[in-house]
């Protein structure tokens, strides 16, 4: 296939122009608010299984090309049903059934259909905004306004005395469940600054040397984790009982429960302490 894209190193191209054909065999994900059509066994359904659903879109949006398929996004209408032997699942629900790819390519895609769906007039003088011929943004032909997808910068942290972690129980987490802290990134404030700030405010734990880990795109609802590692520098823990109910420090030996799988960077940064600290952790 002439294909400029294959000579990439990448599986996915993202573009934000639609090319004149689909192409025979695109990947559609359809969203009804923020959950995905897919059929029973959690899958991805193919476009003529979408098409056979008579569903009408309220917005479609381009993705991009994966392995040289075209992918897009569709907005349906709050009142689709889904037909029988297909349902509208939570991407929560999905990181069994999808592989890496189709997961991260099914969070770009929903925060591509709420982008488009909240930008469609200026915040500013509520005129009709048009899509961008140069970039995934829409702009308002009055104000110039360019409005781009939201991304929310947030950083988590695994912060280490010695050899332990310290994990914290969140109030909005499962009975028993800790992890690692996270809290988002303020304007005007670096990730390594965010850190430190919110380990102080969520347990009262200074931190220092402060190491960048790895990444991860959050769609719930629209977050860029930025992973650290921190070490101790001073403190005694102290929590507020509303945001964070209990915090303490753990040995490797003697984890309390946590979030099982390996799909969050939370679990990447406590698999990657207990492997350091000699506990086998499964790939
Ligand atoms: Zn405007």
């Amino acid at each position: 296939m002439a294909n400029s894209n294959h000579q990439l190193p990448f599986r996915f191209v993202p573009h934000h122009r639609a090319p004149e054909h689909p192409g025979d065999d695109p990947i559609l994900f359809a969203f009804r608010g923020r959950e995905l059509l897919v059929n029973e066994k959690l899958h991805l359904p193919t476009v003529a299984e979408i098409d056979a659903h008579g569903l009408e879109a309220v917005r479609t949006q381009y993705l991009g090309r994966l392995d040289g398929r075209h992918c897009y996004s569709a907005e349906l209408p709050n009142e689709a049903n889904p037909q029988s032997g297909y349902r509208f699942a939570n991407l929560h629900m999905l990181h069994a059934t999808l592989d890496d790819m189709h997961r991260a390519l099914a969070g770009r895609a929903v925060q591509i259909v709420e982008w488009d769906r909240t930008h469609q007039f200026c915040g500013a003088c509520a005129e009709p905004t048009v899509l961008s011929e140069i970039d995934r943004s829409r702009s308002c032909p009055k104000c110039k306004i360019p409005m781009y997808p939201r991304l929310a910068p947030a950083m988590i942290v695994a912060v280490e005395r010695d050899d332990q972690i310290l994990l914290a129980r969140g109030a909005n987490f499962p009975p028993g469940i800790k992890s690692v802290l996270a809290g988002f990134v303020e304007p005007g404030e670096s990730a390594e600054d965010a850190v430190k700030r919110e380990v102080f405010e969520e347990t009262k734990i200074l931190v220092d040397d402060v190491q960048y880990f790895a990444s991860q795109a959050w769609p719930f609802p629209n977050s860029l984790m930025l992973g650290y590692r921190a070490k101790y520098q001073g403190g005694e823990i102290e929590v507020d009982g509303e945001e964070i109910l209990e915090a303490d420090w753990y040995a490797a030996k003697t984890m309390p429960s946590f979030f099982p799988g390996k799909v969050s960077i939370a679990q990447w940064l406590i698999h990657d302490f207990l492997k350091r600290n000699g506990v086998d952790v499964p790939d």
